[in-house]
């Protein structure tokens, strides 16, 4: 687990043991200690941190509602219920989760203590998927990954992840902090390298991955800064990218949303 601190909103990241790589999040304010659980998988561990640090829980948030997003969102309630508790999804996921639950959209601000959370709506991974922007911190769920983006194969559009990634969260600030929903940053490195061998960004972010893992850290998070110096499915409209694409399949119609798509496809099959 590690703990981030920004302009008085705690952040606590844990990785889940027995999980794809999940991360659960818990979003505080520090002088309210009203705290807000995001996508919770593993109610005991969320629950002791939440009494270790005299925490309220305000909301339990899911960034969307595959399985593996809202397992722990009940227990959660259950056990750290007050008046004011409640789930909060987008519409679209209203019925995946449980009645005592309300709806946000684009542009909702939930108030959490003294801190704002803004919800952008991201469709493309799966039609209810929200990334929840608190100060200069996003919470993007499964939309992007370090180096990669969400798959599509489960209820999920990739044409609506390519405009929710281009239109919404590329244009946020470079210094963006990205809190991911899952860990798959070397394999994604990976991936990245082989499009562009000669890419350096790539090169050194998978040096620092494989160090930080190796010593038993987590990768830390990057910014849409960092990732647009390395994620293929932010640089669908770099030359050397298109190219590549363009050599493996001539046919490519080589519009940004169109290489992104061959982007998500190549990663799909890629080992
Ligand atoms: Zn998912």
């Amino acid at each position: 687990m590690e703990i981030f601190e920004e302009q008085g909103l705690g952040i606590a990241r844990i990785r889940i043991q027995e999980s794809d790589s999940n991360y659960n999040y818990i979003a505080w304010c520090e002088e309210t200690r009203e705290c807000a659980v995001i996508d919770p998988i593993d109610p005991i561990v969320l629950l002791n941190f939440i009494r270790d640090r005299d925490l309220m829980v305000k909301y339990v948030i899911n960034t969307h509602c595959h399985p593996d997003h809202i397992s722990g969102n009940d227990p959660i309630i259950k056990v750290a219920l007050t008046s004011i508790s409640k789930i909060l999804v987008h519409p679209e996921g209203i019925e995946r989760v449980s009645p005592r639950s309300s709806t946000v959209d684009e542009g909702d601000i939930i108030k959490v203590g003294n801190q704002e959370i803004r919800v952008i709506y991201t469709p493309g991974h799966c039609p209810e998927h929200i990334t929840l922007l608190a100060g200069n911190c996003a919470f993007v769920g499964d939309t992007l990954f370090l180096s990669g983006c969400g798959n599509t194969k489960f209820r999920g559009v990739p044409e609506d992840l390519f405009h929710s990634i281009d239109g919404k969260l590329r244009p946020l600030p470079d210094d963006t902090r990205i809190f991911v929903g899952h860990d798959y940053a070397e394999k994604n490195l990976r991936f990245a390298l082989d499009l562009e061998p000669g890419n350096e960004a790539a090169q050194s972010k998978l040096e620092q991955v494989i160090s930080e893992t190796t010593e038993g850290n987590e990768p830390a998070p990057t910014t849409i800064g960092e990732e647009k110096s390395y994620n293929p499915f932010m640089r669908y409209d770099v030359p050397e990218v298109v190219e590549k694409l363009k050599k493996k399949n001539p046919e490519l119609d080589t519009s940004p949303v169109e290489v992104f798509k061959e982007l998500r496809s190549l990663r799909d099959t890629w080992t």
